[in-house]
């Protein structure tokens, strides 16, 4: 299986350059974000929850998105393997990736590191807030996003560099070009 991780600061652009390597190399598109979204639209509890968590700029605590990323993961007949967009977002989680991986005798393949200047990323989910809709792509929200991201987000970096398997992409510029650079990248380990 391949099992790519398309890693990332908020507004780097993991959201839209997943679902564009997800039709190319038919994996399964898991973003937790997405996940959460569709929860709080329904309305569950589950979603209300949620919520209160994204609205602020927090992140769902690690046992909660474990578990749930586990029941998405057993969800796999068939599968070529997965795009993960939005997971691992703290140690913890990378950790309880590896195991859940481990126990279906599978790994991690690849880690995509989009890097984008903060002041970039600052932009971007600004003007995604204008019409996204989503209780977080906000001014207020966004710093404590950011400051999230930096203390407990990228730290996940040196844990896949120390495992050989992150590779920094620039994620500034044409979408189409960013792409290719992934797919390059990817088609490398298909040899
Ligand atoms: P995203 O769409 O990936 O930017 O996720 C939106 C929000 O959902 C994040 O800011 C977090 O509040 C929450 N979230 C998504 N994935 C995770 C995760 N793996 N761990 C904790 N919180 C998450």
């Amino acid at each position: 299986m391949l099992n790519i991780i398309i890693f990332g600061a908020p507004g780097s652009g993991k959201g839209t350059q997943s679902e564009k390597l997800t039709k190319k190399y038919g994996l399964k598109h898991v973003s937790t974000g997405d996940m959460l979204r569709v929860e709080i639209e329904a309305g569950t509890e589950f979603g209300r929850i949620a919520d209160s968590y994204i609205s602020k700029g927090n992140l769902i605590p690690d046992e909660v998105m474990i578990d749930k990323l586990s029941e998405l993961m057993e969800k796999r007949n068939g599968v070529k393997g997965f795009i993960l967009d939005g997971f691992p977002r703290t140690i913890a989680q990378g950790e309880a990736l590896d195991t859940m991986m481990y126990k279906h005798n599978e790994k991690v393949s690849i880690v995509i590191s989009l890097e984008v200047e903060e002041e970039e990323l600052i932009n971007r989910i600004l003007k995604r807030g204008e019409n996204s809709g989503r209780s977080d792509d906000n001014r207020e929200t966004v710093e404590l996003r950011l400051k999230i991201y930096h203390e407990q987000t990228e730290p996940l970096k040196n844990f896949y560099i120390e495992q050989g398997k992150l590779v920094k992409v620039q994620g500034e510029g044409d979408i189409d070009e960013i792409f290719e650079s992934i797919t390059t990248i990817i088609d490398r380990l298909l040899i």
